[in-house]
């Protein structure tokens, strides 16, 4: 039982109650004021009671609770707040694996010696960020990630405990799928449709069929509904990146407005980088369909790059092998992230000076008819045209 998952209770809320003590005990929303299309980015466990969530859209979280003080984030405060928080859960252990904003996970099992059992450590923990900066924070214990996070999210708010072998053999099985890391709305719905509700269920279902519902994740899932989870905690670097995102008015399927909205976001975070004067490795895609649900794409190339062309190229193969091409989108983001310095150039084992061509040929071959235009080379000495499909595979860039 080493590892904690450490989240902050309705975090931007509680500073701002703990800052503003006359919101304590009042439904405070933080995020877009209700007469926008904007959302909710956090709700005091006052306003939760009228059934207030994050992401749901301010105005729906208005007509629950007309009352509710809705706020503008301030994030310098509350990444101070976190700063603060993270300082203290890095005294425990080094090994620290940041989710979010909020929520860590700790692996202590060399720290066993100097502050006690897991169970002590997150009692210290919990009692000092309370008493140091007036903020509750839950604590999750187990033997992995997934129990240490479950345990969390059972015991919130304001909670703590650990999720014993027993549990895993007489609670684990008993929970509903969704309980389950990855299994989200549409997941769950396509089980229950199978008729497949708690974690028993799952382990009991014929594999095929979590085959076509689960597809590559079946083996993960399972593992999972045994309370096996071999995934390490993971310390890394504070995760550096440029983004922009764009929120429709209505719902775009569209491809060509989707292609005209990539562009321009990719102007704007080539602009950011050339300004920090960085260089990317890893692009992201975000898209958000119009029940809120959340999906990323992104492709990390050896090369990095800021300029426009090929941020947006990336991009658009990215959106292009999406899954979500077509369908109605509420948002569309774009990430620069693995950021090296910009103001020298990086020589890749893989750069290919003609690369860049190739990638004008296809685009324009797509645009047009295909063999509008092709290198010379594939232009052969009898005269016809050789099909560029033939001659190899298309780049990707
Ligand atoms: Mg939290």
């Amino acid at each position: 039982m080493d590892i904690l998952h450490c989240d902050l209770d309705a975090f931007f809320a509680s500073v701002e109650q703990r800052d503003q003590p006359e919101l304590k005990g009042k439904p405070v929303i933080i995020g877009a004021p209700p007469n926008s299309r904007g959302v909710v980015s956090t709700c005091s466990y006052e306003a939760r009671v009228f059934g207030v969530r994050s992401a749901m859209p301010s105005s729906q979280a208005y007509r629950l609770c007309p009352q509710a003080i809705f706020l503008p984030p301030d994030m310098k405060r509350y990444r101070e707040a976190s700063q603060q928080v993270f300082a203290i859960l890095a005294e425990y252990t080094p090994i620290i694996e940041a989710l979010s904003i909020d929520e860590a996970f700790l692996d202590v099992s060399a720290s066993h010696a100097i502050f006690g059992s897991s169970m002590e450590i997150g009692i210290q923990i919990r009692h000092r960020v309370k008493t140091e900066l007036g903020l509750n924070i839950s604590v999750g214990i187990g033997a992995n990630k997934f129990l240490a996070k479950l345990a969390t999210n059972l015991c919130k708010p304001d909670g703590i405990m650990e999720f014993t072998e027993d549990m895993v053999t007489n609670l684990l099985p008993t929970l509903p799928v969704d309980h389950l890391w990855g299994i989200g709305a549409v997941s769950t719905r396509h089980l229950n449709r199978s008729g497949i509700y708690t974690v028993q269920d799952l382990l009991e279902a014929p594999r095929q069929l979590l085959k076509t519902l689960l597809g590559s994740n079946t083996d993960f899932v399972l593992d999972l509904a045994r309370g096996v989870d071999n995934r390490p905690v993971t310390p890394y670097e504070e995760v550096k990146s440029i983004g922009n995102e764009l929120t429709f008015p209505q719902d775009i399927s569209d491809q060509q407005v989707i292609e005209q909205v990539l562009l321009e976001l990719a102007e704007k975070v080539a602009h950011r980088l050339r300004i920090a004067q960085r260089k990317c490795q890893t692009v992201t895609v975000k898209l958000r369909t119009p029940d809120f649900q959340t999906f990323s794409r992104s492709i990390t190339s050896p090369t990095a790059i800021d300029d426009q062309r090929s941020i947006f190229d990336t991009a658009w193969m990215l959106y292009q092998h999406s899954g979500l091409e077509g369908k109605p989108l509420r948002l569309v983001g774009l990430t620069a992230s693995r950021l090296q310095d910009g103001r020298y150039e990086q020589p890749s084992l893989f750069s290919d000076p003609g690369q860049d061509i190739d990638s004008i040929i296809y685009r324009l071959n797509e645009k047009f008819t295909q063999g509008t235009i092709k290198r010379a080379v594939l232009i052969n000495p009898v005269g016809h045209n050789i099909d560029q499909d033939t001659v190899g595979p298309k780049p990707t860039k």
